[in-house]
């Protein structure tokens, strides 16, 4: 099974670790290394199967490489999965991965995901000197990464009604964490209606009531009249059944994997609704700690950040001209960047 899906997936190198001191067993997964090492966080969640942690690391692994290729970084994709509950988490096991990372030799650099912090990476620095995201990093990534949606979501409102201004439209945020009030704060500011949704109640109400916004049940929020659908918590919120309720122009997000499948971007488009591939518009994390990575500033990773709508803006173009979806025009980049430095044939971003 591992083989089968390495070989469609594309892998170069999937490493299984274990350590029986600790009990740390790991997946570090080595997708392309073509245009640079491999860099992706570490994820730590109790997987059931030993199956279900070796398929996410292998298209969480996937999908960074085409996030770093269409945002034209000299990295390559690569990611890696804890099997662990977050309470078993000591100092000696994070620094045994830390250990383990570092026989790899720098193909893969790690990184914050769900459930590693800064104080992990840290650890892990003790270890070995293939991480980022440490605290004498270039701290959090997260208004970057808010800044390059805001950006990206404006060139879509550029496309859908040909102007960037925001003022006349309405935008319905789903998930009010760390991105997605970075996002409402922005699009306040520059005269938008944001509507908030959020699952944590208690969240979703002090954002509302810091900017004056109006707020909706998380069950409904599909179906809330909007121009613009932003989801910014969880992944697989566009599918089959979500779909048909959207009432807006345009999905535009902070979130992970946004479409349940690769499929939904077609059915987005027959629906006319503009789609913003989410591996581009939320790349604003990955380039705060690709910029660590090469010794850049804060002010440059933002400045890549900001040019996220123009990037947006040439892939809506080429998926015009091309008739196709704008993902499958981010792909068409991604992978032309990384061809044009191999001859090896780069399998797509998703299934
Ligand atoms: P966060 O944990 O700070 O916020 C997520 C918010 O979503 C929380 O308030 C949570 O209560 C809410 N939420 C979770 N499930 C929900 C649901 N089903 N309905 C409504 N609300 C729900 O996380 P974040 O850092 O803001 O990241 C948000 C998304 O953006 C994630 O998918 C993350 O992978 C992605 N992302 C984040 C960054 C970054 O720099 N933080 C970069 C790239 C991508």
């Amino acid at each position: 099974m591992v083989h089968q899906q390495m070989a469609a997936f594309g892998h170069e190198q999937v490493t299984h670790f274990v350590d029986e001191e600790t009990g740390l067993e790991a997946i570090v997964a080595i997708h392309d290394t073509t245009l640079g090492p491999s860099l992706g966080g570490t994820r730590l969640l109790p997987y059931e199967t030993h199956d279900a942690a070796l398929t996410d690391v292998l298209r969480l692994s996937r999908a960074m490489t085409y996030k770093a290729a269409a945002s034209d970084l000299d990295l390559g994709g690569g990611k890696a999965v804890i099997v662990a509950d977050p309470t078993e988490k000591t100092e000696d096991f994070v620094r045994a991965y830390g250990r383990m990372i570092d026989r790899l030799g720098g193909h893969y650099i790690t990184s914050v995901d769900v459930n590693t912090s800064v104080t992990d990476m840290d650890h892990i620095a003790d270890e070995t000197d293939h991480v980022v995201g440490t605290s004498a990093g270039l701290g959090d990534p997260s208004p970057i990464t808010s800044r390059g949606v805001f950006e990206g979501l404006r060139a879509c409102v550029d496309a859908t009604y040909g102007t960037r201004d925001v003022s006349d439209l309405t935008v319905t945020i789903q998930g009010v964490g760390k991105v997605g009030s970075g996002l409402a704060e922005l699009l306040v500011d520059h005269g938008a209606d944001v509507i908030v949704s959020d699952m944590h109640e208690e969240a979703m109400n002090d954002v509302a009531r810091e900017y004056g916004l109006g707020t909706v049940d998380p069950a409904d929020v599909y179906r809330t009249d909007c121009d613009v659908f932003a989801p910014c918590a969880v992944g697989g919120v566009v599918n089959d059944e979500t779909i048909p309720q959207l009432t807006c122009d345009i999905v535009a997000g902070g979130a992970n994997n946004i479409l349940e499948r690769r499929e939904h971007a077609e059915a987005l488009l027959e629906r006319d609704i503009l789609y913003a591939p989410d591996y581009v518009i939320n790349a604003g994390g990955l380039i705060t700690v690709a910029a660590e990575h090469t010794g850049d500033s804060r002010e440059d990773a933002l400045a890549d950040a900001i040019a996220i709508g123009d990037r947006m803006e040439e892939l809506i173009d080429r998926a015009e001209s091309e008739e196709t979806t704008v993902l499958e025009a981010a792909d068409r980049y991604a992978r032309e960047r990384i061809e044009s430095a191999t001859d090896e044939p780069v399998p797509q971003s998703a299934d």
